[in-house]
């Protein structure tokens, strides 16, 4: 449970091949890096898992299905894809309460995930007072809502202060060793060798190699 499955996957925009028959499989119980420069096709992919964006060709399912055919998507699959925007008056309690509302979640939700990711203390104050990182806390608050089993991450750690992506890493790692899966993109390598334990390394749309990050990066 919590198999993602790439598999011939192709994004064609007018003449360009954003995404290249792309193939790769990522795990339950590790944080799995989607690493490659701007441009690559890193959202693209991770937009066509979500069924946000048609594939050309090719599929992208989880736990052998489409996004869009599971049966209770937020509790099978949490998303955090740029950095979290609320109503800027709102704090970011009521932020969360409005989408445990909308959800059919229980109230009480929103203050399990917002301790989950350490904004307690900040429950009660205006989202347009947050701080990048405390934005970027409060769109994964959002995104476990539904306790899901998978979560992926667009480029998480943009702009985070050393702090930020020390608390990103214990906190990733925390999910995967409850064997949750996690896959989590980023065009810095420095960035991956901290955060990940195996990589996806795509160019181009295409794949440049994939396996567990030592392994990968001794190879390069
Ligand atoms: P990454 O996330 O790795 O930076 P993207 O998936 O955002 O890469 O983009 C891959 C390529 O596809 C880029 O050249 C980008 O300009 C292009 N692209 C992305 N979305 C669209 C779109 N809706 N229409 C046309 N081109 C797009
Ligand atoms: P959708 O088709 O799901 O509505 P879009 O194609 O509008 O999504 O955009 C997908 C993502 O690609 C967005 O983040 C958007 O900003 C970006 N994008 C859209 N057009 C381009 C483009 N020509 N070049 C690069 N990125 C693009």
């Amino acid at each position: 449970d919590g198999q993602i499955v790439v598999s011939g996957l192709t994004k064609q925009y007018k003449n360009l091949r954003a995404v290249d028959d792309l193939s790769f499989a990522v795990r339950p119980g590790r944080v799995t890096g989607f690493l490659g420069p701007n441009g690559a096709g890193k959202t693209t992919t991770l937009r066509m898992l979500l069924n946000l964006v048609t594939p050309t060709s090719g599929s992208a399912t989880i736990d052998g299905r489409r996004y869009a055919d599971l049966t209770d998507p937020l509790r099978h699959v949490g998303a955090v894809l740029e950095a979290s925007s609320a109503h800027k008056g709102r704090t970011g309690i009521n932020h969360l309460r409005v989408i445990c509302a909308a959800a059919g979640l229980p109230r009480g939700r929103a203050d399990e995930v917002l301790e989950l990711v350490g904004l307690t203390p900040a429950a009660k104050r205006k989202f347009k007072g947050y701080s990048l990182g405390m934005k970027q806390r409060l769109g994964i608050a959002a995104a476990m809502l539904g306790d899901p089993r998978v979560l992926i991450l667009d480029e998480p750690a943009n702009g985070l202060d050393p702090e930020g992506i020390r608390w990103m890493r214990g906190f990733l790692k925390g999910l995967a060793a409850q064997g949750r899966t996690v896959l989590v993109s980023s065009h810095l390598l420095s960035e991956m060798q901290l955060l990940a334990d195996d990589v996806v390394i795509i160019a181009a749309g295409k794949l440049v190699r994939q396996g567990p990050v030592e392994q990968v990066m001794s190879s390069m």
